[in-house]
């Protein structure tokens, strides 16, 4: 059975390669993160491995190991504790090394290298090796956000997967039905994770996520409320949490953007489709607060600044140029 939640089109023509035995030697699963990558590669490694009638059976010895991360055919590569800035050539060296071993216990050796786009250009051009040079049993399965944050002679060289994010209605359907989510958490979290189920399943049962978004909204709330001063030491400590992960900003940023959206659609008397429902009353204040403009010209200051971000582009000077866009005293 396979785990990963409606992608029905990727998993069925998974589903035919297996039968036909035309599996690919290394695929490219793209989406935004919590869509399901981990999970659909997790899948598509059980199902290579699965010992059952009707792979991945998650009942078998091998899809049972696999699940619980002690399969020996089947490893992770990503980030390690050592480097949060990025996957090494040393990594990727290893992974070399055990490709050209035989599988240990099962038919197959999987190698599912997270968030790709973070090797470094050594190791992303020493992975090119082994992809050009493709060893029988051996399937790679690269995670990342898109195939444009990829090398293309890397993307050329594999299958790609693309998963996109569930309806908002199926996101809340499946947290009430199979995760017995209740109202009116079920819609909230359903709303914030922008159809990245990962990510709603993890805030329902961990609260420190939504503790997090509180966190992050009361500190977008102190910057509008704020001088320049204030700004400028935002700036500052936005600046070391981007030398420690650039996810971790992307993250602060996206959840700016959806605040400034609602304020947009809040502004155009279309507050039911906000995805902050349980601030609707402040954000009916702070639109207030706004000319429609103002609000306009934050949205697309914010976007501008997460595209710099990724040309890397000089942090601190982007960062201030976006506290210098949002309009001090008016933020209700
Ligand atoms: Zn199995």
């Amino acid at each position: 059975m396979w785990k990963v939640i409606g992608q029905d089109r990727v998993v069925s023509l998974l589903q035919r390669s297996l039968e036909r035995g035309s599996v690919a030697h290394a695929y490219l699963v793209v989406g935004p993160p919590h869509v399901g990558k981990m999970t659909l590669a997790l899948n598509l490694a059980q199902a290579l491995n699965c010992q059952g009638d009707a792979p991945p059976c998650s009942l078998c010895d091998a899809c049972q190991r696999i699940d619980s991360g002690r399969h020996a055919d089947v490893q992770i590569i990503g980030l390690d504790s050592g480097n949060l800035a990025e996957i090494g050539i040393d990594q990727i060296r290893q992974m070399q090394h055990s490709s050209s071993l035989p599988p240990f216990e099962g038919k197959y050796k999987v190698f599912i290298i997270d968030q790709a786009e973070l090797m470094s250009i050594e190791a992303a051009n020493c992975l090119l090796k082994t992809l050009e040079e493709p060893a029988a049993g051996v399937v790679f399965i690269l995670l990342a956000t898109s195939g444009g944050v990829l090398p293309a002679t890397v993307v050329s060289r594999c299958q790609q997967l693309e998963l996109s994010p569930l309806p908002t209605s199926r996101v809340e359907d499946v947290l009430s039905q199979r995760w017995g989510v209740e109202q009116p958490r079920a819609g909230l979290l359903a709303r914030l994770c922008h159809g990245c189920l990962g990510w709603a399943i993890s805030a329902a049962f961990d609260e420190r996520l939504l503790k997090l978004r509180a966190e992050r909204l009361e500190g977008l709330l102190d910057i509008l409320n704020g001088d320049y001063e204030q700004r400028f030491s935002y700036v500052t400590q936005l600046v070391a949490w981007f030398g420690q992960s650039r996810r971790l900003v992307q993250e602060i940023l996206d959840l700016w953007l959806d605040w400034w959206r609602d304020l947009l659609l809040v502004k155009l008397g279309s507050g039911g489709t906000i995805t902050n429902i349980d601030h609707e009353a402040m954000l009916v204040n702070v639109a207030g607060g706004y000319r429609l403009g103002q609000i306009r010209s934050v949205i697309n200051g914010i976007q501008t600044t997460g595209g710099q971000l990724r040309q890397n582009a000089n942090p601190r000077l982007v960062f201030e140029v976006l506290m210098l866009s949002i309009p001090v005293g008016s933020g209700g």
